[in-house]
């Protein structure tokens, strides 16, 4: 079977965490940050890393976005940073781009520019998290 390729921009707890995942699953993952301490600290977890803007179109060309089965853009604060990626990677030809949103304005503009899902963290988690609660099998919590 053919291993997917990701490619992960920005490498904070949510990025970090997805990166660790998929290649405990058996995946590829390219982690990119403009953040050199953050990319040190997955230089030897994921398939690859490299420091870099991820707003800038060269930097995502150089590293072949175009080759990847799916990108996830987990930038939140910097919204625009987040917008600017994200329809770099989308025009690329990355097949499958997902989002993080920190808002709901945030996450309709991602949909606008044709991001694929939009995951909101901390509320779907808090959904989650309630369904759990009221569940009667509360060990799979
Ligand atoms: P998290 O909640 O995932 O920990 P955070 O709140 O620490 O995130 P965010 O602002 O959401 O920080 O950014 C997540 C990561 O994205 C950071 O490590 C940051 O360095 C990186 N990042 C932000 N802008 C860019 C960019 N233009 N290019 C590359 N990486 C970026």
């Amino acid at each position: 079977m053919k291993t997917t390729q990701f490619v992960i921009i920005g490498l904070g707890r949510f990025g970090s965490s997805i990166g660790r995942e998929l290649i405990e699953l058996g995946n590829e993952v390219l982690g990119v940050d403009r953040d050199e301490e953050k990319v040190q600290e997955l230089s030897t977890v994921l398939t690859h890393t490299v420091i870099a803007d991820a707003t800038e179109e060269e930097v995502l060309r150089s590293i072949g976005a175009r080759n990847f089965d799916c990108g996830v853009v987990a930038i939140g604060d910097d919204i625009q940073a987040s917008i600017l990626a994200t329809i770099l990677l989308k025009e690329l030809g990355v097949k499958k781009v997902v989002a993080k949103a920190v808002s709901e304005l945030h996450g309709r503009v991602l949909e606008r520019i044709g991001v694929d899902r939009v995951i909101y963290p901390e509320r779907d988690m808090g959904i989650r998290v309630a369904h759990q609660l009221v569940s009667p099998n509360l060990l799979d919590y």
